[in-house]
C-alpha cells in the first residue's frame, strides 16, 4: 500500500496571498494536490464552479453537513464554507499530499482529527501590506473590506495555534518556505517508523 500523503493546512487573513501561494505549490510538485471546499458565498468574476470552489445553496450545504460529508466546516464572512471529507480522505491514502486552504476556525477542527497534520499560518510582511493588498484586489465592497480586516486581527490571534508562521513577502520565496517545511516534515522520525523498523527487522 502506498505511504499516506501529508496534510498541509494552510490559513492566513485575507490579503496574506494563500492562493497565490497555493497556485505556485502546486505548480513547484505535481505530488500536491489541493482540496476544492464548498460554499454558499456567490461566484466572483472570473470563479468557476468546481475550479475554485463548489459554489452550493444554503439547503445543500446544510444536508452535506447532515451527511456528515464535511472534514470541517465553517461560517466565515457571512458565508459558509465546507471542506469535502471523501477527496482529502482518499487522496491521503493513495499517497497524495493535500493542501486545506482554510480559515482558523476550520483549522481548529482539523487539529483534533488530524494532529499530524502540518498546520501553516501565511501572514503579509506588515499590516499596511496586508491592507493594501485587500484593496488592490478591488473585490470587495468598503463594508466587506472593513469586515475583513476586523476578521484579520482575530485570525492573527490563533497564528500562535500553528506549526509554522510563514511571511509573504514574496511569493516565490513563500511558496519555496512551505516546499522546505513540507519535506522537513516528511523526514520526522514519527512518520517514518515503518521504515526504521523494517530496517531493524532485516538487520536483526
Ligand atoms: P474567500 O471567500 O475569500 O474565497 O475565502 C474566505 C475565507 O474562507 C478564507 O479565509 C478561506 O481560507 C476560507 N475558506 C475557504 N474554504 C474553506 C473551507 O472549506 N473551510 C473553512 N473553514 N474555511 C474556508
Amino acid at each position: 500500500m502506498a505511504r499516506s500523503g501529508l496534510l498541509i493546512v494552510i490559513s492566513g487573513p485575507s490579503g496574506a496571498g494563500k492562493g497565490t501561494v497555493c497556485k505556485a505549490l502546486l505548480e513547484k510538485k505535481s505530488d500536491l494536490l489541493l482540496s476544492i471546499s464548498k460554499t454558499t458565498r456567490k461566484p466572483r468574476a472570473g470563479e468557476k464552479d468546481g475550479v475554485n470552489y463548489f459554489f452550493v445553496t444554503d439547503s445543500e450545504f446544510m444536508e452535506a453537513v447532515r451527511e456528515g460529508d464535511f472534514l470541517e466546516y465553517a461560517c466565515v464572512y457571512g458565508h459558509k464554507y465546507g471542506t469535502p471529507r471523501s477527496y482529502v480522505e482518499e487522496k491521503l491514502a493513495e499517497g497524495y499530499d493535500v493542501i486545506l486552504e482554510i480559515d482558523p476556525q476550520g483549522a481548529l477542527q482539523v487539529m483534533k482529527v488530524y494532529p499530524n497534520a502540518v498546520f501553516i499560518f501565511l501572514i503579509p510582511p506588515s499590516w499596511a501590506e496586508l491592507c493594501r493588498r485587500i484593496e488592490k484586489r478591488g473585490t470587495e465592497s468598503k463594508e466587506n473590506m472593513k469586515k475583513r480586516l476586523t476578521a484579520a486581527v482575530s485570525e492573527l490571534k490563533q497564528a500562535h495555534k500553528y506549526g509554522y508562521i510563514v511571511v509573504n513577502d514574496s511569493v516565490e520565496e513563500a511558496s519555496k518556505r512551505i516546499i522546505s517545511i513540507i519535506e522537513a516534515e516528511k523526514l520526522r522520525a514519527f512518520r517514518n517508523a515503518d521504515f526504521i523498523n523494517a530496517v531493524i527487522k532485516e538487520g536483526g
